[in-house]
């Protein structure tokens, strides 16, 4: 993604594309110290941006820092960011880090940077996969406790995890993989939290106390409480998963996403599901093309 045409908003200035660099001994690069955001706009307009800007200053604070620009002005980057790269559909990912004037665990000085970068990205599981649903296989990574991790930080250390686990979910030809926490818990996927219906017309979630309460996460859970669908948070157990009819993914990229199979159990895209895409669709200004 290095090596193309476009511009990058990075820290308060538009870089080429190509030259949007970091230093070999940024802090972030050696001990994980960045956070950052995945943020989508449609036809114009990006979705819930504010949101997204002070949940990237929240992880920054989670993370013990404190990025020099204000909501205002990440909100403002964002925009020119998609505008520089003439965006109308697509994904932003803004970033924030430590930078490089010391090299060691501790780096309290060093200066804060920020960019936002933006590109067309129109589906992040494959449209076919999307239709019949995309397959998660169990990780044999677990999702670590608030005590061990900054969990609720969009905080880039802790997608090692998340890669780890996807690597290995595609090697054995899934699409993804499906988490559980450090008790066992059902959590989340590597970057989407998950739902499942179970024969009772409720829709089931974990609880995210160990995970982020994705945006996408209470946007849906808004819009089934606005077709009186009733929303369970609660503890879910890996064998519940074999009771489940429909279950979907829900995350800023995934958008609502019908899962077809997690192992050896299998899933249909159903009405829930298929009405919650559609509700969700509508709701960012999704335009279809059908
Ligand atoms: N969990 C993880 C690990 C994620 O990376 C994401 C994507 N940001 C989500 C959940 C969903 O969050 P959101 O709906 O705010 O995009």
């Amino acid at each position: 993604y290095d090596d193309r045409d476009g511009s990058i908003w990075y820290d308060g200035e538009m870089v080429d594309w190509r030259d949007a660099k970091v230093h070999l001994l940024t802090h972030a690069l050696h001990y994980g110290s960045g956070v950052f955001e995945g943020v989508r706009m449609y036809g114009g307009q990006i979705f819930k941006l504010r949101e997204h800007s002070e949940r990237l200053i929240n992880s920054a604070r989670i993370m013990g820092f404190e990025i020099p620009f204000s909501v205002e002005q990440i909100d403002q980057a964002c925009v020119d960011a998609c505008a520089a790269n003439s965006i109308s559909d697509g994904y932003l990912r803004p970033i924030a880090w430590r930078g490089s004037e010391m090299m060691g665990v501790a780096a309290q000085k060093n200066t804060i940077h920020l960019a936002v970068a933006a590109w067309e990205w129109p589906s992040y599981f494959s449209p076919e996969a999307r239709a019949k649903g995309i397959s998660l296989k169990t990780s044999k990574w677990r999702r670590p406790p608030p005590e061990s991790a900054p969990v609720h930080a969009k905080a880039t250390g802790l997608y090692m995890i998340a890669t780890l686990s996807k690597h290995d979910a595609e090697q054995a030809g899934y699409t993804d993989s499906l988490l559980l926490d450090w008790r066992g818990q059902v959590s989340e996927a590597t970057g989407a939290n998950i739902f499942m219906e179970m024969g009772d017309g409720k829709l089931h979630t974990p609880i995210p106390d160990c995970f982020l309460d994705g945006i996408t996460r209470r946007t849906v859970i808004d819009l089934a409480r606005s077709r009186d669908i009733e929303v369970v948070e609660r503890v879910i157990m890996p064998d519940e998963l074999a009771n489940a009819t429909q279950i979907f993914l829900t995350g800023t990229a995934a958008e609502v996403t019908p899962v077809g199979k997690i192992d050896e159990h299998t899933y249909t895209v159903g009405d829930l599901t298929k009405t919650l895409m559609a509700d969700y669709d509508k709701a960012v200004g999704k335009v279809l093309v059908s």
